[in-house]
């Protein structure tokens, strides 16, 4: 890989280019990230949900004294960012507010992947949001009030409140003054057969909440997949829109997580070790896509080790080492950074000589 034409997900790891060549000498360094699955449950029922199979009742939430124990030990170790996905809806935990200011306690930042609903008539949610959050995504797909519940698989949603409360979000973000601390706020569309008519509308769409960026992704594998025959119109509309954007908003398209790219399965996984996943009971698995997998791919619970002893326990490296990346989804994000991986490898020895 030239550098030259490295693009911006390639900042990520060279910036934490020491850890790379720790795993690539073998070692296991702390995270760079953790995510955590706060809860299995959601109060949606989307078409396209991956985790929908795992979802559980109003029980499976991380309890907050666990949590707060996690993020003290955390701390310690360096890893001062937190990812919150799911599993489940995050924002859906009862404690959701006090979880957040945790991280401010802490002097920790957080990343946080949602469909927003909670935001709706939620201020000091929002707040405690634009406290602690570097970005904030939101799995909007679809801007209609008919498309935004089918899709989402509740019939009374309301697509008009959650843009109103997203509005309204970006105006709290924005009283931060500190552009580096600034919470940016992101819009997704899966791509699938109920919104494939509304994608110029999309943009607009952004563009009125005042969102920071728009990603597209296909959605694959799936009864709700745009057929083959229909993708090339739809890639040249989507370029369209990328260009009609322009400078006001960076677009990214996103491959589906399951697509098809046989090559890809044979590629290692290095870059799992920086991103390791809590869910809500406390067990920590490899990496999120665990659970098809979940006995080999969970390396301890931390409802009764602490995360020094499972991080480097031997377990750890042997469940590592056995990882079988045919088992993996085919598009797996983490595998996106290998060829970055190289170019560090090669050219590391000159980083510092500015
Ligand atoms: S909002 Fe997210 S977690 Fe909930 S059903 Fe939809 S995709 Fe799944
Ligand atoms: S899905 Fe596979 S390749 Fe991707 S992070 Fe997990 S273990 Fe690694």
């Amino acid at each position: 890989m030239d550098f030259r034409n490295l693009d911006a997900t390639a900042v990520n790891v060279i910036s934490v280019y020491p850890k790379v060549l720790d795993i690539l000498n073998g070692k296991i360094p702390p995270p760079e990230v953790a995510e955590f699955f706060l809860t299995n449950y959601c109060s949606f029922k989307c078409l396209h949900c991956r985790c929908a199979g795992t979802h559980e009742g109003k029980n499976s939430f991380i309890d907050f004294n666990l949590y707060k124990s996690i993020l003290n030990e955390l701390a310690e170790i360096g890893c001062n960012k937190i990812e919150f996905g799911g599993g489940g809806e995050p924002l859906e935990h009862p404690r959701i507010t006090e979880i957040l200011q945790y991280i401010k306690e802490k002097n920790m930042r957080c990343g946080l992947i949602t469909n927003g609903y909670a935001l709706i008539n939620d201020n000091e949610l929002a707040e405690a949001i634009a406290e602690t959050a570097d970005w904030v995504r939101i799995s909007l797909d679809a801007v209609s009030n008919e498309s935004y519940r089918k899709i989402h698989g509740c019939c009374d949603l309301s697509y008009n409140s959650l843009k109103s409360s997203l509005k309204s979000f970006v105006q709290t973000a924005k009283k931060n003054n500190n552009s580096i601390n600034k919470t940016r706020l992101g819009i997704k569309l899966i791509i699938q057969q109920i919104n494939k008519n509304e994608l110029e509308q999309v943009l607009d769409e952004t563009l009125e909440i005042g969102a920071d960026y728009l990603q597209f992704k296909w959605l694959e594998n799936h009864p709700s997949a745009i057929p083959v025959d229909e993708r090339k119109r739809i890639s040249e509309l989507l370029c369209e829109i990328k260009f009609r954007a322009g400078e006001t908003i960076p677009i990214d398209f996103l491959a589906g997580y399951g697509g098809e790219n046989e090559q890809n399965a044979d590629k290692p996984c290095i870059l799992s070790v920086l991103h390791p996943l809590i869910d809500w009971d406390g067990k920590v698995y490899i990496c999120a896509f665990f659970q098809h997998r979940k006995d080999r791919h969970c390396i301890g619970d931390l409802s009764v080790k602490s995360f020094d002893e499972i991080w480097n326990s031997p377990e750890h490296k042997l469940r590592r080492e056995k990882v079988n990346t045919h088992e993996c989804v085919t598009n797996c994000p983490i595998k996106r950074y290998n060829p970055v991986i190289d170019f560090i490898n090669r050219e590391a020895y000159r980083f510092h000589y500015i």
